[in-house]
């Protein structure tokens, strides 16, 4: 079954505006599904060439960004972090590479829920499953980059990024008064994604490879093009150009994630040296006071609290 999802720009924007309004005026945070208070929770725990996957969580709603581990694997992850979803209110896809999507059919064996994807992705994901894969797609919803829509009491807003699959998207995730942007697998960065990434509490950013590691490592020419061209993968160069420049980021994130480092030609600690010192370069009235954190693609993330 697919239907249109409903958009922020109706009904459940309103409520969504009302439900942020309430919880600003009491503490953020209200009890969650174990009883406990969260506002909104990150936990990414996957993220890189091999496969990505994210959980956000509010007091009401659970959903996965992107779906690139296997189930076992997921669960594990999930098990690491203390986490049983017995149930999730949705899978969001950014585009249809494995590294996003490849444990898709699998999930969705595990957990009956609707999946928020485009119909170009949806039909470019459909081409490469088997029939008795593709068959448990039974709840999809059609989004498209510039609408905004609701999960629960989480207001999406996804926008398109420069990359060379057939619609890949950005995202931004409201809940409870604050703002996470997940951004990954893009060439380069418009002035449209930037203003995406303005007045956030969280933001995960793409810091995929150092051009110079990518140059002299393994990977035969032509893909190292593709990696490098504007439709290929954002390198932590002009990570460091975005994070310098106070007209770019506006500094605000209380948590900075590096993610989807590519595991040949980069590293944590270089990806890392270079963010601080483009920081470290910003004027002071500008200056950077989050927490800057590496993304694996081999064990979770410690949950982020925004
Ligand atoms: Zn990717
Ligand atoms: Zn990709």
């Amino acid at each position: 079954m697919t239907r249109a999802p409903r958009f922020c720009d109706d009904a459940c924007g309103r409520v969504f505006l009302a439900f942020a309004a309430r919880a600003q005026k009491t503490r953020k945070g209200s009890p969650g599904f174990g009883g406990e208070s969260i506002s909104l929770r990150v936990s990414i725990l996957a993220s890189g060439s091999s496969g990505n996957c994210t959980l956000l969580e509010t007091s009401r709603t659970r959903l996965l960004v992107d779906a690139g581990l296997g189930k076992r694997e997921t669960l594990r992850r999930l098990a690491a972090l203390a986490h049983s979803v017995d149930r999730l209110d949705g899978i969001v896809i950014s585009h249809e590479h494995t590294d996003h999507i490849g444990g898709l059919a699998a999930l969705l064996a595990a957990w009956r829920t609707t999946v928020y994807l485009t119909a170009e992705t949806h039909a470019e994901t459909l081409r490469f499953l088997p029939e008795r894969h593709a068959r448990r797609f039974e709840r999809v919803e059609f989004i498209q980059a510039g609408r905004g829509f609701c999960i629960g009491d989480i207001e999406v807003a996804p926008f398109r990024i420069p990359h060379d699959a057939i619609d890949p998207l950005g995202f931004t995730f409201r809940a409870a008064g604050v703002k996470l942007a997940l951004v990954t697998d893009l060439g380069y960065m418009p002035e449209l994604v930037k203003q995406h990434l303005r007045d956030c509490d969280g933001l995960v950013l793409e810091s995929n490879h150092d051009v110079e590691m990518l140059k002299v490592g393994p990977y035969p020419w032509h893909v190292k093009q593709r990696v490098m061209s504007r439709t290929g993968h954002l390198s932590n160069e002009s990570v460091s150009a975005f994070l310098a420049d106070p007209e770019g980021f506006d500094a605000r994130p209380r948590y900075l994630v590096l993610a989807h480092l590519s595991e040949n030609n980069n590293n944590p600690d270089v990806a890392r040296i270079c963010a601080e010192e483009a920081l470290g370069r910003r004027p002071s009235e500008f200056a950077f006071r989050g927490e800057l954190q590496i993304a694996s693609q081999h064990e979770p993330l410690v949950p982020i609290q925004l």
